[in-house]
């Protein structure tokens, strides 16, 4: 079942089947269609309709993020900035799409050769609740301009964001063929991948939605692009203004609710710093990020997406401080109507225990303490994931010295949590495999053909 309630409230809004097992299959079978007269169309041709997508994520851009604010309670004036990156991202590959997949010649031993770069067919993509257009936006522009298509499984709780994209598209001139969603649910996904007619998936989401989805790609040759989980480190090394870094950084976690795969989860701060970060960190987290509608923009702390989600971290932070982790502040839901938890803040968490290797996905914040800039990277790699990093500081030449040694598909220097069109993202380690957005992005679901002239 596709199910909208509104986080907030907890009031049940809409509930909609799950598509029968014939009704995805006829959704696959057109999209299969659709590959043929789609992949012969000009490159200009198809990016010229992703610039108009672009185009009318901007006209929508309150409409989209209204939708994101009912089914899992994104504050509104985010759900704006979420379309921003969604704008952004088609008019980059609606402007570069074109020059990243021209024919590339190669000089070979011998010879000449050409390098030719084609769409793969029809492809499917399972994505998750908390960017719920940021997500699909990241996978579906690339893909329209090299002229892949796609069956789009979004998750069960943004059923509406869901149409509205698709509706999107198609206003925006993408043939009803080549776009096509499907409520199908997480158990038809392996007979989805089983079928001929289906050559890759891309999956954002949890490490055991990606273990899922990988081994049933694996069994059938199928390509996968998985972003996954992550446990970003923030190593702090100095700073020339303690409270400036203080409130940018606990933005960066409180961002989406603490929901953002790439959030810092976990602050790594030079021991000279220790105390008087955690001070103010904790003060700032406290104070500030009190609960509210997520509809009016003055809020600072909304629910999370669902009740489940936030019994799930609030699970994690009572396990960590009965296993010895020291609580701050927060740690406890909020009495009143909807997914609300406490803004967060733990230190003392260690290796034993199950925090320390954990994502937490919510409003928490893990601060540890690093005696030497060693044991910061150290603590850093101690992770089973290694999607960003970020590293803080005043003297470039260590952040990029420190930058170099984090295992991560991304670090960033003094930001964090961030994302931008031109830049490729991703993760390694349990993180998952693959990239998005920039020259990268393009590339996953293409047959780059050797052509020996
Ligand atoms: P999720 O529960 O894994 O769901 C993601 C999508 O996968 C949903 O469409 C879900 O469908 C589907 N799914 C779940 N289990 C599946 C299975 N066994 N087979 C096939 N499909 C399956 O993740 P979420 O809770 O929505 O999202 C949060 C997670 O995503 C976090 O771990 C976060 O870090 C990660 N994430 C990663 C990135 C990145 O770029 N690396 C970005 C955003 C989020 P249903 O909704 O129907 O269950």
């Amino acid at each position: 079942m596709y199910t909208v309630t509104n986080p907030a409230t907890g009031e049940l809004v809409e509930e909609i089947p799950n598509a029968t097992d014939a009704e995805v299959r006829a959704a696959v079978g057109r999209v299969h269609a659709g590959f043929a007269d789609w992949r012969r169309r000009p490159a200009t041709e198809r990016a010229k309709i992703v610039l108009r997508a672009a185009e009318l994520f901007a006209e929508r851009a309150d409409e989209l993020a209204a939708i994101m604010t009912l089914e899992m309670g994104k504050r509104i004036n985010e759900g704006r900035g979420e379309i921003g990156i969604v704008v952004d991202i088609f008019r980059y590959y609606g402007e570069h799409g074109p020059d990243l997949i021209a024919d590339q010649p190669l000089a070979i031993r011998g010879g000449e050769a050409v390098i030719q770069k084609t769409p793969l067919g029809a492809l499917l993509g399972v994505m998750p609740w908390n960017f719920p257009c940021y997500q699909v936006a990241r996978f579906v522009a690339p893909n329209l301009v090299l002229g892949n298509t796609i069956l789009l499984k979004h998750a069960s709780i943004c059923p509406r964001s869901a149409l509205a994209i698709e509706r999107l598209l198609h206003d925006a001139g993408v043939p009803e063929d080549v776009y096509v969603n499907t409520f199908a649910s997480s158990r038809q996904v392996p007979a989805i991948l089983a079928d001929p007619r289906i050559q890759g998936v891309s999956l954002t989401g949890s490490e055991q939605a990606g273990i899922a989805v990988a081994a049933d790609a694996g069994r059938n040759l199928k390509k996968a692009v998985l972003e996954l989980g992550g446990s970003d480190p923030l190593i702090v090394l100095d700073t020339a203004d303690m409270d400036e870094t203080v409130s940018r950084t606990a933005t960066a976690r409180m961002r989406n609710c603490g929901q953002s795969c790439n959030a810092p989860k976990r602050m790594i701060v030079m021991a000279d710093l220790y105390d008087e970060f955690v001070d103010k960190l904790t003060k700032r987290v406290g104070d500030y990020y009190q609960p509210g509608d997520p509809s009016d923009p003055a809020t600072k702390l909304p629910p999370l997406a669902s009740t489940a989600a936030r019994d799930e971290v609030a699970g994690q932070v009572a396990k960590a401080i009965e296993q010895g982790a020291t609580l701050r502040t927060g740690g406890h839901p909020i009495d009143r109507p909807g997914a609300y938890l406490e803004a967060t803040v733990l230190t003392d968490v260690t290796p034993d225990m199950d925090a320390y290797h954990e994502e937490i996905f919510g409003p928490v914040v893990l601060v540890f303490r690093a005696e030497t800039e060693e044991q910061a990277i150290a603590i850093a790699n101690d992770s089973p994931f290694g999607l960003g990093a970020s590293v803080w500081g005043t003297d470039p030449d260590r952040m990029r010295r420190v930058a170099e040694r984090i295992e991560s598909g991304m670090v960033y220097l003094n930001s964090a949590g961030g994302s931008q069109a031109d830049l490729p993202f991703g993760g390694i380690k349990r993180s998952g495999m693959g990239r998005e957005l920039g020259p990268a992005g393009i590339e996953e679901f293409m047959n780059q053909k050797s052509i020996r002239l």
